[in-house]
């Protein structure tokens, strides 16, 4: 598990960073400007993704990644976008994972179909990924842990049919983080963030990247740049001083995640805990195999003597509110949030209605934490 030698816990503070002079202090100045003399070697401007800040903080999530190079985005649907707009043309066809974030959905229906993309929805099943491939498939993009229910995918899996058929493989690793699963070591060309959520950490920041193989991300870094998907210096300064903690949050945070997963599982109040770090979820044996630790999400469902608003006004610490991967906890009902504009059958078969909650679990002392959620279970 992390903690003991983690490499990636040292690349943290220090990898990507560039030596400064001794005036300038141990941190990387924050470049404000966005007017830059053009005599130099190259047209600077902070669109172009090439001042200083932007070049040590792609450089930063890159290597915690793996990844040979990396862009940051403005925001998390920046670079998804930007990965889908940058390597398809009207006409080709990509491969969706079915329950990917829903504003990928959104994208997708709203946006590329229009414009005349094609998708398929895959199943999760390795076995039924090569039928779905097509003479004109550019690209398979999945997500795992999903929302809310921490469905897994067998990753190599995927980058294994990816590279057999010389598709370009996407996968959306916010749940995760680098520091619990690479999928570029285990042959995933790109890795999409909402930098938003873990990578930032500290609800306050909007912000996305991309890393992978340097070909792609020069053939994506024209998109991101036509579409102005760009932070500014102060931003990318804030999110390089997020990434120092990166590891020390997230292990804090999938350590609390994994006791309250089994004490919500134990209560009587709870009907079902969807974390895949508990024994019992379906795909625990992959988690454990592509992932260090089980991450900081997880999801339940309250027994039917437990009315979902009378729980969520009576909880004190744990605050009810969207977004998730912050050093606080959080709570939200999927069914009136990410999922609210699914369609109602779906949302009956997954099992997503007002008694399933979606937790983002912080930092703070496991024991407040439960007291508080046992508290409001217990109501009066
Ligand atoms: C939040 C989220 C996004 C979108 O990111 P934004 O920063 O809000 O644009 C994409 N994928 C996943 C898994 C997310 O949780």
């Amino acid at each position: 598990m992390s903690g003991n030698g983690n490499d990636k816990d040292t690349a943290c503070v220090h990898a990507g960073a560039v030596a400064q002079p001794a005036a300038l202090g141990v941190n990387t100045p924050v470049v404000t400007s966005s007017a830059f003399d053009y005599r130099a070697d190259h047209v600077r401007y902070p669109r172009y993704h090439n001042t200083l800040n932007h070049d040590v903080v792609a450089a930063r999530v890159a290597a915690l990644e793996s990844a040979e190079a990396g862009l940051i985005t403005a925001s998390g649907m920046g670079a998804i976008s930007a990965v889908f707009l940058g390597l398809m043309r009207p006409g080709d066809h990509a491969i969706l994972l079915d329950g990917i974030y829903g504003g990928t959905i959104d994208l997708v229906s709203g946006l590329l179909e229009p414009l005349g993309m094609r998708f398929s929805t895959w199943d999760g099943v390795p076995d039924s990924l090569p039928g779905l491939i097509e003479e004109r498939t550019r690209l398979v993009h999945v997500e795992s842990p999903t929302n809310p229910l921490m469905d897994v995918v067998d990753l190599r899996a995927v980058a294994q049919v990816a590279r057999a058929s010389g598709l370009i493989s996407v996968v959306d690793n916010t749940f995760a983080t680098p520091l619990l699963q690479r999928p570029v070591e285990i042959g995933f060309d790109l890795v999409v963030h909402s930098g938003t959520k873990y990578l930032a950490g500290h609800s306050d920041l909007l912000c996305g990247a991309i890393v992978g193989r340097a070909e792609l991300i020069a053939r994506v870094r024209p998109t991101v740049i036509r579409l102005g998907s760009s932070l500014n210096g102060r931003e990318l300064s804030l999110l390089e001083r997020s990434i120092a903690t990166l590891a020390v949050r997230v292990e804090r945070q999938s350590a609390n995640a994994g006791v309250l997963a089994r004490l919500l599982q134990s209560h009587g109040s709870v009907e079902a805990v969807h974390y895949p770090g508990l024994a019992d979820h379906p795909d625990h044996a992959v988690a454990a195999r592509q992932m260090s630790d089980f991450g900081a999400m997880l999801s339940f469902r309250l027994a039917d003597s437990i009315d979902p608003d009378r729980f969520l006004d009576d909880l004190k610490l744990v605050r009810p509110a969207v977004s998730l991967g912050g050093v606080e906890s959080t709570i939200c009902q999927p069914s009136r949030t990410s999922h609210a504009k699914v369609g109602a059958e779906i949302r009956q078969r997954l099992g997503i209605d007002d008694r399933l909650m979606r937790l983002s679990v912080g930092i703070e002392a496991a024991d407040d934490l439960w007291r508080d959620l046992d508290q409001a279970l217990a109501g009066d």
